[in-house]
């Protein structure tokens, strides 16, 4: 009997996912070294963890035993670090785990969600795994949020969860103060994915979560704290989906590494703060630059990245040579995104190599 008879009929008939190439391939491709290659397609940190993570995994005691199934001393640094109880706090692995706890604690077969594309992937690629019906309410052509189609949607399809991502993931904008005040009016549950937020010039939404009983705010250790490949990030929640959570999550979910090294981070944060600091300045770097060749127009970004539509030649053919130099951008293949590229903040050595690639690809 064939697996296609007995699996979800959904999942046998999905395609299958596209893993990105991993730098060693990748390496082999262009014939150079791994650490000649500028990696600049996952908005992840290049500085690295800091020193008193690195520190801390050094001497990772008693990995024989199950981690604390409520990452208690985790939530109580994060509590200090955002201000909010730590009994509104739950920690995942990867904020990525949590949306998808979201979802298995609101949605019923058939309910709406809504999402904004172009955005985050995995709302839209997570939803119907947990039988959710995705309607795509598309940002308007400068990527700003169509709010008024949004709460539209809401209504007509009493929408149960409304996914936001705020600096959005690909294009970078904030999302207005105001626009989610109105969306928080809806009778949905507002989820703001802030995992770029450290980069912004705004504090963020965890403050409203204790007045607002329908708003969710997401984060992450991936980008700002340098720990993308330990997996963790945590949710502030209203306190009244709290007991709930509990109930569902997987007990040990963030495991002892990804525990101990988040807190040695949170321990050190004024350091990563710093290096925040200086990939926001590179970040603007890229931004200037980017505009003074013609083959690139960029969007302003509050995040570790910029995205750029690119005129003259094709997005993916700009890709491949940025690869052609050992510089590894990101493409999509996506509707409202065949034109652009989006290129991460790198140290300020990778991008002036990126800059010198640009020069090159410019000058034909
Ligand atoms: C990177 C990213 C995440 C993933 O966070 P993890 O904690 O690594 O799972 C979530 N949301 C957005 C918008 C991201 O870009």
């Amino acid at each position: 009997m064939s697996d296609k008879a007995r699996i979800r009929r959904d999942i046998a008939s999905m395609s299958a996912y596209t893993p990105t190439t991993s730098l060693e391939v990748f390496a082999e491709r262009l014939g150079l070294a791994v650490g000649d290659l500028i990696k600049l397609d996952a908005n992840e940190n290049p500085f690295g963890p800091s020193p008193r993570a690195i520190e801390a995994l050094a001497r990772l005691p008693n990995i024989n035993v199950y981690p604390d199934p409520e990452s208690g001393r985790l939530r109580e640094l994060l509590a200090d670090y955002t201000g909010v109880p730590a009994k509104q706090i739950l920690c995942g692995a990867g904020a990525d785990e949590l949306i998808e706890l979201i979802l298995q604690l609101f949605i019923e077969p058939g309910d709406c969600v809504i999402n904004t594309p172009p955005t985050f992937a995995m709302y839209g690629f997570d939803a119907p795994l947990y039988h959710g019906r995705v309607i795509d309410v598309y940002r308007r052509a400068d990527f700003s949020l169509d709010v008024d189609a949004i709460a539209a949607a809401a209504q007509q399809h009493s929408a149960k969860l409304v996914f936001l991502c705020s600096p959005n993931n690909p294009s970078g904008g904030l999302i207005d103060a105001a626009d989610i005040r109105r969306l928080l009016d809806l009778s949905a549950t507002i989820v703001v994915d802030e995992a770029y937020i450290e980069f912004a010039e705004a504090d963020g939404l965890s403050d409203w979560v204790a007045e607002y009983p329908n708003l969710i705010v997401l984060r992450t250790l991936s980008k700002w704290a340098g720990l993308a490949g330990l997996r963790v990030g945590y949710g502030i929640f209203p306190s009244a989906l709290m007991p709930h959570l509990w109930k569902i999550k997987q007990p040990y979910n963030v495991n002892i590494a990804a525990d101990i090294a988040a807190q040695a981070s949170l321990r050190d944060a004024d350091l990563l703060l710093e290096r925040v600091r200086s990939l926001v300045a590179q970040r603007q770097r890229l931004e200037v630059a980017f505009a003074e060749f013609a083959c690139l127009a960029p969007y302003p970004s509050q995040a570790n990245f910029v995205l750029s539509r690119v005129q003259g030649l094709s997005a993916e053919d700009f890709r491949d040579r940025l690869a052609r130099a050992g510089i590894i951008a990101r493409y999509y293949n996506k509707p409202r995104l065949y034109d652009h590229i989006r290129i991460s903040a790198g140290t300020p050595h990778q991008v002036d190599r990126l800059l010198e690639a640009l020069r090159g690809i410019a000058a034909g």
